[in-house]
């Protein structure tokens, strides 16, 4: 849109990255996450403006932050309009999915936060979210319950193993941000419809070259510059700026020797860690439902979403579980996962039976996201590389966001406009410019 002439590379045969997968039946790639637009996700809305697809988001006040909690009871974060200062003390009061105590507990340390109290941590990227259950001395029903599954939720992994700087952050959006901000959003005709594809549009309509089914092999550099890139097959490419939205070990391939050994930044790459997630997708002939949410305090998944059946614009019932950061599920076989997830769903929706159940499949990844463990926030790259003309995104890199869509589209965002900081700053430098 700026005028610029953009070649993507893209190593698969289809655009999308993790968010698709490839159909069993050879036909396009499927979507391999819930048709939800997670709460906060700002960037992702404004990007879905820009592709026109907007319109394509609703959001149902059924979906909401709702724990599914033992003996049947389901109890939802309250929704509150008003100041933040006010909405969030009010939203811990009204939530009964944790005890008096542990809501009291849990805002005596928040006033003391707010009061900046010096004996409460500052290293909190350096300790794990479990840190701040101890802190807020939440009960053991608690974390296990209500805590457990919400970090899963929304960091993606256990709460053993994340930042607790990004916990208290995630947190902090969740429970002080704007009602509007926070509205979970269904995306009809999933991420496929709504982002992928009139992402592919966009990007056609607007001249770029995209090349699929072209793994980039190599950067070819010349001292600290980058020159090129090889792509598979041996054609070369080059251009005046890089950049490389990709895995930080894919990124690590393609670099030099040199500059590996050279700059942290770079060498960094290799010392990331992943989580395992495994997403199940099932379809059911049960009655149709409004959309929901269920965090899930026991059984194996973490998380359920559900939606359409019945006379809704979704023909059958779609209902997918995750389980985030359980290493364990991924060995099981799918028809065990089924048979799990139709005992964690017993009770919640009592159309889901067994013989319900149309079709069902499962996306095992055990390098889902970049696992953001504590002391990782010096791993994430910053837009700008170390390499005057080389800019890196991606949702593993510096956004302070868990590695989500999100964090993804924000990073895109920045390391377009850092291109265009240094390019506008070479204009005003160039003879004869004012
Ligand atoms: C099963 C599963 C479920 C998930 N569910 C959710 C969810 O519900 N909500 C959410 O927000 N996030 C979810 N995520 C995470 C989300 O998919 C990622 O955060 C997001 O896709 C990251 O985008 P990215 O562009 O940083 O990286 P990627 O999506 O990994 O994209 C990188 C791209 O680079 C390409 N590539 C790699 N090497 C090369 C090369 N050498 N040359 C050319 N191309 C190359 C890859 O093929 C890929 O297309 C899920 C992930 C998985 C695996």
């Amino acid at each position: 849109d700026k005028g610029y002439r953009v070649c993507l590379v893209e190593g698969r045969e289809h655009l999308g990255g993790r968010l698709c997968a490839p159909a069993f039946d050879g036909g396009p790639p499927v979507d391999a996450v819930p048709p939800i637009l997670w709460g906060g996700h700002q960037e992702t809305r404004t990007l879905f403006t820009l592709l026109g697809s907007q319109q394509r988001v609703h959001f149902p006040h059924s979906l909401h932050h709702t724990f599914a909690l033992p003996a049947g009871r389901v109890v939802a974060l309250p929704r509150l309009w008003g100041p933040a200062s006010v909405r969030g003390p009010a939203t811990i009061a009204g939530f009964s999915g944790i005890s008096m105590r542990d809501r009291m507990r849990l805002m005596n340390v928040l006033e003391r936060f707010w009061e900046q109290d010096l004996s409460l941590p500052t290293d909190l990227d350096e300790r794990p979210v479990t840190e701040l259950f101890d802190l807020t001395s939440q009960s053991e029903s608690a974390v296990r319950q209500v805590w457990t599954p919400l970090s899963r939720f929304l960091l993606g992994d256990d709460p053993s193993k994340v930042s607790a700087a990004l916990g208290a952050g995630s947190l902090r959006a969740l429970l002080f941000g704007s009602r509007r901000n926070n509205a979970i959003g269904l995306l009809t005709g999933g991420m496929a419809e709504t982002l992928l594809h009139p992402a592919e549009a966009h990007l056609r309509r607007s001249g770029a070259d995209i090349r699929l089914g072209k793994p980039a092999t190599r950067l070819l550099t010349q001292k600290d510059q980058v020159m090129g890139v090889t792509l598979q097959g041996g054609e070369p490419l080059s251009a005046d700026w890089y950049l490389a939205a990709l895995g930080p070990d894919a990124l690590a391939a393609l670099l030099p020797d040199r500059w590996l050994a050279k700059y942290a930044s770079f060498q960094s790459l290799t010392e990331w860690d992943w989580s395992p997630r495994v997403t199940l997708r099932l379809e059911s002939r049960g009655k149709g439902t409004k959309p929901w949410l269920r965090l899930l305090a026991t059984g194996s998944y973490d998380w359920a979403v559900g939606i359409g059946g019945g006379k809704t614009q979704w023909p059958t019932m779609e209902i997918w579980l995750i389980a985030a950061g359980q290493s364990a599920l991924l060995k099981r076989s799918d028809a065990d996962l089924r048979e799990a997830a139709v005992k964690d769903l017993q009770g919640l929706v009592p159309s889901c039976q067994p013989d319900h159940i149309q079709q069902h499949r499962v996306f095992r990844s055990e390098r889902a996201t970049p696992a953001l463990r504590p002391g990782t926030r010096r791993l994430r790259a910053t837009p700008q590389s170390p390499v005057a003309n080389l800019f890196v995104a991606g949702a593993w890199t510096d956004t302070g966001l868990p590695a989500s869509v999100e964090s993804a589209v924000l990073s895109g965002r920045r390391c377009a406009e850092a291109v265009e900081e240094v390019h506008s700053s070479r204009v005003d430098k160039a003879p004869g410019a004012h």
